[in-house]
């Protein structure tokens, strides 16, 4: 039986809970428990040997071009966001000379790839889409579809004529460094020799899709396919939400109920003549009011609106206090609640922030109960773990489709499916015959970094990005590391965290131009961190991940928190930084000093 609790009780603090929070508290231990995983985040399957297609390009023909042998000043690897960004800086800051390499067939990474119907994105399109000021674009709503997000990618490439700067369909396979050189060697899937002063490794956090750790996929008589490479050509429909005309009659399995899932499977359930979707673990899931672009509000916004509302949004989540709350969503409002009630209050933060996130919590809990009609799948999706430990999903019709009578909840407990037959899924140790699975099972996120990139990485005297980071990444501010001179690394570790992505990427891109160009300016062959900053830097860092720790580590498994294995021990390697407002001051600070501080400079 669920726990009742009445939020208003709640006054004692959490070192002293009350006995429905220790009631609560019991609760998501116990389904904890029942998900963690020895294996943590080497659970999954990757997409390789008798895998493999299901990471292939359904998206661009294959790309017919002789292998090239080049000398660049930067090769940027990724075409996503990241990659853009840190273009679009380079070049407003000087330096032209730029190589853009991507595995994919565009620019847009996750964009380019996530083509699923109802793909969009929830964080608020007026900040999450970068350079709306100088690209002019409006967007056409508070939250943009994943179609409209890719377009935009491609008009920032376009507007930086970097069509002719980028090698797609093709991926690096090493980088090494070379001492004489003063030049990372890049050699790639296409035969190409790549010579770049500097590399920015802006490949994602979620680019390489992965299948659950069961057995038989691989044997499964129907189709199949991966959420991040829909195959429109088996269901009928588009990215642009036309109805999936070909899976009327057919028996449809989703794996997994992440933002995918869930953004999908109304689309699914429309057409699909039985839908089963198989649930590991429910996703939070709140309503999303999404009101078109008021035009006349949009043309009244002063120059420089875009970075004023980020930081406003920023500043909001890191707990500052701000005359108006300009972003106004889920996010926000979590924050906001925790403050009104933080003011004025002796009780320590976290445990506010328990009280906050009990709060929220059943008031999701109770939108399930208020749409889903049938008590049982009602009570199984209800997520039972604190708000911030999975990414809060956001959709108006998801859990309206449980409703239907063509949609069956296939709740696993906590165990994820069995296995995979000839003849589909099994689960809970019954077979459910399937004409075709979809895996929404997500991407590597907390593996070793060049596994996720598919690189072998080598710096200085050979050594490889693998054995410096074996217990965990080393870094100055998250960006550069000792002995892989010139060598950036745009990412979620070691420095800032927020759900706006692109805002992390726009603050990296920054800091990667202003690194590039001024060792052009100053003629400096090669810069990487002194042992010291970089020694420091990682202890600073390992502070805060630890500080935040309590939270992530108690919280049921995902990848925010490595699938249940973060600890101090691991805290190296969390993705708990900094707030960004406090990250992005001390980057401004330290580059208006000039001084290039914590950084050797070889001027040889
Ligand atoms: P996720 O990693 O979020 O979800 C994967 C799902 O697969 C989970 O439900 C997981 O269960 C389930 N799963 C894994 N293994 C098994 C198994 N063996 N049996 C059954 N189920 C299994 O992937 P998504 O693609 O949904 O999303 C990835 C991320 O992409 C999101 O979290 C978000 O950050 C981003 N995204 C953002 C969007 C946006 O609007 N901003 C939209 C879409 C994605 P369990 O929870 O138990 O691990």
């Amino acid at each position: 039986m669920a726990p009742s609790l009445e939020v208003e009780d709640l006054g004692a603090p959490a070192t002293k809970p009350t006995p429905e929070v220790k009631a609560l508290d019991d609760k998501y231990r116990e389904e904890r428990e029942k998900r963690l995983n020895k294996s943590g985040t080497s659970q999954f399957r990757e997409a390789k040997g008798k895998l493999a297609r299901f990471a292939i390009d359904p998206w661009t023909e294959e790309i017919v071009r002789d292998p090239v042998n080049e000398d660049v000043e930067v090769l940027i690897v990724g075409g996503g966001f990241g990659g853009l960004l840190a273009a679009t800086r380079l070049i407003d800051a000087g330096v032209d000379d730029i190589r853009i390499v991507d595995k994919a067939g565009d620019f847009g990474g996750v964009w380019y790839w996530n083509r699923y119907p109802g793909v969009e994105c929830d964080t608020e399109a007026y900040i999450y889409l970068p350079l709306l000021e100088e690209t002019k674009y409006v967007p056409t709503a508070k939250f943009a579809p994943g179609a409209e997000i890719h377009a935009h990618a491609l008009n920032i490439a376009k507007m930086n004529n970097l069509q002719a700067k980028a090698h797609f369909r093709t991926e690096v396979l090493s980088l090494t460094w070379s001492d004489s050189l003063a030049r990372w060697v890049a050699t790639t899937s296409r035969g190409d020799t790549i010579r770049a002063r500097f590399v920015i490794s802006a490949i994602g956090i979620l680019h390489k899709l992965h299948l659950p750790g069961i057995q038989g996929i691989e044997n499964f008589a129907g189709h199949s396919f991966h959420s991040g490479r829909w195959d429109f050509a088996y269901t009928g429909g588009d990215r642009f939400n036309a109805p999936l005309d070909k899976i009327r009659g057919k028996r449809i399995g989703i794996v997994g109920t992440g933002a995918s899932s869930i953004q999908a499977l109304p689309h699914l359930a429309r057409s699909g003549a039985e839908v089963y979707v198989f649930q590991r673990t429910p996703s939070s899931v709140d309503a999303k009011p999404n009101p078109p672009t008021d035009r006349t509000w949009f043309e009244s916004l002063q120059p420089g609106w875009q970075e004023h509302r980020a930081e406003n949004f920023e500043r909001i989540l890191s707990g500052q206090p701000q005359d108006i709350d300009l972003v106004n969503d889920g996010w926000t409002h979590f924050m906001l609640a925790m403050e009104a009630l933080g003011k004025d209050s002796s009780t320590p933060m976290d445990d506010i922030l328990k009280k906050v996130d009990i709060k929220a919590m059943e008031s999701l809990r109770s939108r399930v109960e208020e749409i889903v009609k049938d008590k049982k799948t009602a009570e199984a999706l209800k997520p039972w773990y604190g708000r911030l430990c999975k990414r809060p999903c956001f959709h108006n019709e998801y859990l309206d489709c449980f409703n239907y009578p063509n949609v069956h909840l296939i709740h696993t407990d906590g165990k994820g499916v069995d296995k995979v037959s000839e003849k589909g899924v099994v689960s809970n140790g019954k077979e459910f015959e399937l004409d075709c699975i979809i895996y929404a099972t997500g991407f590597d996120w907390g593996t070793d970094y060049s596994q996720r990139a598919n690189m072998t990485i080598k710096g200085r005297n050979g050594l490889t990005l693998t054995e410096k980071w074996e217990d965990g990444p080393s870094t100055l501010h998250g960006i550069i590391g000792r002995d892989f001179p010139n060598f950036l690394t745009f990412t979620h570790l070691q420095s800032s965290t927020s759900p706006n992505y692109t805002g992390l990427l726009s603050e990296r891109a920054k800091h990667a131009a202003y690194l590039i160009s001024e060792a052009k300016k100053r003629g400096i062959r090669t810069i990487e961190p002194t042992e010291e900053a970089e020694a420091a830097w990682v202890k600073r860092m390992e502070d805060v991940a630890i500080a935040r720790l309590g939270y992530f580590k108690e919280c049921t498994p995902g990848y925010l928190n490595s699938e249940g294995t973060l600890s101090p021990s691991t805290a190296r390697g969390a993705s708990l930084g900094l707030d960004s407002p406090v990250y992005n001051e001390m980057l401004d600070k330290w580059r208006k000093a000039g001084t290039m501080e914590g950084i050797e400079i070889d001027r040889k």
